[in-house]
């Protein structure tokens, strides 16, 4: 077990003093009300185990969230699992539905904490390459990656590294494949509320017939500005709802008591504050990508969550892995080699030579590392 390339990343940031774009967290805190809601109830008694499944106000609060926002409707008490951030959502869905010499297919680049789940889960990984420069999912790819031994479909949406917003044609692709093949899909959303221009987020499971074969997951860090309280969920059938639930109750047990009640809160009064931070985000956007672009790096322009995507090839480096680990040296900037989310980085149309950059940060922040970066030899 390697270290992850945030951690990586991260202590480079701080032992070169350099401005991090690398790992993806904002610089500022979520909405003084939800930090309050938390304070109030860690004085107020809430610090013993909360129930394996979660407090019964987040799981009510999450069930309105998706239907205010998709009009999905949920039990929450059978249709809802509270998790320790949406890692544990993504560790307790592998874990609880991969049996060894299972198939996974999942889209690349990907999070790399897919990956390791698989791994742990005994499964085996069919990845389903999205190429630069518009990184869009090839329904032809999809349906030749899924074969009689697939369990699952590992769906990400918006997509982390790449900014994309899965569209109508390719959520209906998915569903398609995943409906005639009879495989379950398992979607991570946890960039839901970011997404900017005319794109919206849909969740596949609203699609017609996968409602009963979709699981899907999110938390509230990137929402609600605040990815170190790691409150995260699962929602979908009982079933798949039950397996992750039970593989909970040997990674966790439960989640942090305190957090919960004040997740709820943000969740059903606080709905404005994603709407100004995708506003946000999209402007700390523009900058980024406009001064990366200065910079002499080719830059997509991500349709949704915290990361820009660049090409580094123009600037002479074949592998985005020895640009990074030269950068905060040369610049004081660091950012992502996205060649370690590809089973192949060297495949065709992979990322080899591509790098992400965090745009979760104060305007002051992304101008001292664009200026850092137009100075850099
Ligand atoms: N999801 C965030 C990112 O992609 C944080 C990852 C992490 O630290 N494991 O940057």
């Amino acid at each position: 077990m390697g270290e992850t390339i945030f951690a990586e990343m991260s202590a480079l940031a701080v032992r070169t003093g350099s401005v991090n774009l690398g790992q993806g967290f904002p610089d500022t805190d979520g909405p003084p009300a939800l930090l309050d809601a938390a304070s109030a109830a860690l004085h107020g008694g809430a610090n013993q185990y909360a129930p394996g499944i979660g407090v019964p106000v987040l799981r009510q609060a999450i069930a309105r969230h998706q239907h205010r926002n998709y009009g999905i409707e949920l039990d929450p008490d059978r249709q809802v699992v509270v998790t320790t951030g949406c890692t544990e959502a993504i560790a307790g869905a592998l874990l609880g539905l991969v049996d060894p010499g299972d198939e996974v297919v999942v889209l690349e680049p990907y999070y790399d904490s897919y990956t390791a789940m698989i791994d742990f889960a005994g499964g085996v990984r069919r990845p389903v390459t999205l190429r630069a420069p518009d990184f869009r999912l090839d329904p032809a790819e999809l349906e030749a990656a899924v074969g009689p031994r697939t369990k699952l479909i590992l769906l990400n949406t918006p997509h982390n590294p790449t900014g994309r917003v899965l569209d109508a044609d390719e959520l209906a692709a998915v569903a398609r494949v995943a409906q005639q093949h009879d495989v379950l899909v398992v979607t991570d959303e946890v960039y839901e509320h970011l997404t900017f221009d005319d794109h919206r987020h849909v969740p596949i499971s609203t699609l017609p017939g996968m409602a009963e074969r979709t699981l899907t997951l999110s938390s509230a860090g990137k929402s609600f500005s605040v990815t170190g309280w790691k409150v995260g969920w699962a929602t979908g059938p009982a079933e798949l709802v039950g397996a992750v639930t039970a593989a909970k109750q040997w990674l966790t047990f439960t989640s942090g008591a305190p957090l919960q009640p004040a997740v709820a809160a943000a969740l059903d009064e606080q709905h404005e504050f994603p709407v100004r931070l995708a506003a946000d985000l999209r402007d700390r956007r523009d900058q980024l990508v406009g001064g990366l672009r200065e910079a002499g790096l080719t830059s997509y322009t991500p349709e949704g969550t915290y990361f820009a995507t660049t090409d580094v090839s123009a600037l002479g480096w074949r592998s985005g892995g020895d640009f990074c680990r030269a950068l905060p040296e040369r610049a004081g900037v660091v950012a992502i080699p996205s060649e370690v989310f590809y089973d192949d980085p060297d495949g065709p149309g992979a990322g080899r030579h591509l790098v992400r950059w965090a745009f979760c940060k104060r305007p002051e922040v992304i101008d001292e590392a664009v200026r850092r970066l137009a100075a850099a030899d």
